[in-house]
């Protein structure tokens, strides 16, 4: 199609959006200019893949928007010597762009179907520190703990499932969506203290086995 951007020139232009809307670590904005959003979502919507938009991925979940992705690894602050633990893999996306900014990636998806997607995707891509584990998160990953930095990327109803907090190193970071029925805030505990950073709407995180 002429005027058709390229992938790679859909990702520069996604990154400069990133930067424009406030994201200024140089390691996050990297990683997002080098993961292939495309090859994460489904193919009936590719051509959407850089938008800044969620995109459903199968299973009733979403892949959560570029910026949301950038934001939550940025507020992390995790260094690149560090360990970092997601809960909910989805498409994997988030694991691959996690991968680049740290030493490894233990991430935890309860749909079987979505966790070997992702496994297969993150390992034609080589990223061989990303470990997909199928369970569920909300008992965190106990073997491979402490974390560095741990990122949820589902709701949790009212407050953070104790088992992570107890799974963060004591200089370690946590960032997870806490509220009610998919809409709450952004929240962070670091050194002790929590934080709300901003409002924000999130597929639920669900605790047992998938239907
Ligand atoms: N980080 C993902 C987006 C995830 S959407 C990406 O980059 O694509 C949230 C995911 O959390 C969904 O795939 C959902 O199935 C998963 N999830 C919900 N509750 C969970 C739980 N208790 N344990 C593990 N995964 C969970």
């Amino acid at each position: 199609m002429p005027g058709a951007m390229s992938a790679a020139e859909e990702r520069a232009a996604m990154v400069e959006r990133l930067a424009a809307r406030g994201i200024t670590d140089e390691r996050v904005l990297a990683a997002m200019a080098e993961v292939p959003r495309e090859r994460f979502v489904p193919a009936d919507v590719a051509a959407d893949a850089y938008a800044d938009m969620p995109l459903p991925i199968g299973s009733d979940q979403t892949i959560s928007a570029p910026w949301i992705v950038a934001f939550s690894i940025e507020v992390l602050g995790i260094g690149l010597a560090g360990t970092a633990l997601e809960i909910g893999t989805g498409s994997g996306y988030a694991a691959a762009v996690l991968s680049r900014c740290c030493r490894t990636v233990v991430t935890v998806e309860r749909h079987p179907g979505l966790a070997e997607r992702a496994r297969v995707v993150l390992a034609e891509l080589g990223r061989d520190n990303v470990e997909v584990r199928t369970g569920d998160g909300t008992a965190g990953a106990p073997d491979c703990a402490p974390f560095d930095g741990i990122v949820v990327t589902a709701m949790a109803e009212d407050d953070v499932p104790a088992a992570l907090l107890e799974q963060l190193a004591p200089d370690g970071t946590l960032v997870c969506p806490v509220g009610h029925k998919g809409s709450g805030s952004l929240v962070r505990h670091r050194a002790g203290r929590r934080e709300d950073l901003l409002d924000v709407a999130f597929v639920p995180l669900v605790t047992g086995n998938p239907d």
